[in-house]
């Protein structure tokens, strides 16, 4: 039987033409693709200002830039996340802080976060900048998160790299009042452009300075230069930026992906009401559904109920059936290199309950159902030859 993997990328032959006229094209980079792509991601999450870059990791450095995080102030995030969310405050040379999980919703507690920032205040050690993440694609509560992020003056940047697509009420994620808002385009995500990120915002001057910082800090608009009338050729670089453009091949075959983005979510959606309706509830804690939310459905990760069945042991035996099983996410802040900035085991009890019980198990659009009812027969035999 042939492995079936956690995730997978669809290539369409749309999409390989895009990229090959792209190639054919007078501009691999720094051509007209880019602003096609931004334009068309700018529609689809109803944000002001979308800026295309190298990853989403480069856009939540950028973003933590352009939000002024520097050394001397504190970025908080999830523990319950891939390392990128933390580690761009540290290329600030700002510290980190986490907030721990809701364990139902899996996402930040917004309690925990009130009271967090209630002791912070008192204590004149607020944090510059709040990262919540949308961890398998279902949003944070942002409209309780912004608010609550308002009354304190921090700022807001939400990793939404696993949630394009998804939504609150109706507001996709992009339109929910954080400052800037972070999309992934990396193979496994929902779309992809190879490699490739997206920061979103509604602030002009916030979308001009993440432009600059993306391309070196340097500007040819002679609206934003220190010296006017310059010659044609003249440019200035205004701060210290960076090389995170994305290319035109990158943004081409986004665009086209995208083009498929409601077919693609109809499809994820569909399957994981399939999980949804042939796992034992009693067995396994399923991804949970919020009234007025819509996921994205990135990835579909239950928990294991019985704390006698030993995960990583099914985690082996879904491996040895050839299911690609996947643990989403070993806790960011007992990776070595945190745990040497003092953070420890037992911290953030809700991130590390669920890291230990917890199994991603493969959800992606061309999956067939005889695809997954083999995840299902593996997840049910592993729990019984445990
Ligand atoms: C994938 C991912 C990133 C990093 O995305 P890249 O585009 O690979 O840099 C950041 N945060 C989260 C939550 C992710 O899942």
């Amino acid at each position: 039987m042939a492995f079936i993997p956690y995730s997978r990328q669809s290539i369409s032959e749309d999409d390989i033409a895009s990229v090959v006229r792209v190639l054919r094209s007078d501009f691999l980079t720094q051509g007209p693709e880019i602003e096609r792509f931004e334009q068309a991601i700018a529609a689809v999450t109803g944000a002001k200002h979308a800026i295309a870059v190298s990853s989403a990791t480069a856009a939540l450095h950028l973003a933590c830039l352009a939000l002024d995080v520097g050394a001397g102030d504190t970025v908080w995030t999830v523990p319950l996340t891939f390392a990128a969310s933390a580690n761009c405050a540290r290329y600030c040379g700002a510290a980190i802080d986490f907030v721990d999980i809701d364990p139902h919703s899996r996402n930040i507690d917004p309690a925990l976060l009130r009271e967090k920032l209630a002791d912070a205040a008192a204590a004149g050690t607020l944090p510059k900048a709040i990262i919540p993440v949308d961890f398998a694609g279902l949003p944070c509560p942002m409209p309780e998160i912004v608010a609550t992020a308002r009354v304190y003056g921090v700022k807001l940047i939400e990793d939404a790299s696993h949630a394009l697509g998804a939504s609150i009420e109706g507001v996709p994620v992009g339109a929910g009042g954080a400052d800037i808002t972070v999309l992934s385009f990396h193979a496994v995500k929902i779309i992809t452009s190879g490699e490739g990120g997206m920061c979103l915002t509604n602030d002009d001057a916030l979308a001009t300075r993440l432009r600059h910082l993306r391309t070196h800090g340097i500007t040819r608009d002679p609206t934003f230069m220190e010296k006017r009338d310059e010659a044609l050729f003249y440019y200035e670089q205004l701060e210290l930026g960076f090389n995170y453009r994305m290319t035109d091949i990158h943004a081409a075959l986004g665009t086209s992906q995208l083009a498929r983005l409601e077919a693609r979510q109809v499809e994820r959606e569909r399957l994981s009401q399939r999980y949804d309706r042939l796992i034992d509830p009693q067995q396994f804690r399923l991804p949970p559904r919020i009234n007025g939310y819509v996921s994205a459905h990135h990835l579909y990760a239950v928990e294991i109920k019985d704390d006698t069945i030993d995960r990583d042991k099914l985690f082996a035996h879904m491996r040895a059936a050839g299911i690609g099983a996947n643990v989403h996410y070993i806790p960011v802040h007992l990776q070595p290199y945190y745990a040497r900035q003092g953070f420890v085991p037992g911290q953030f009890p809700a991130s590390e309950r669920y890291y230990a019980r917890a199994l991603t198990i493969p959800l992606f659009p061309e999956m067939t159902d005889d695809q997954q009812d083999q995840v299902i027969a593996a997840l049910m035999s592993g729990l019984h030859s445990n």
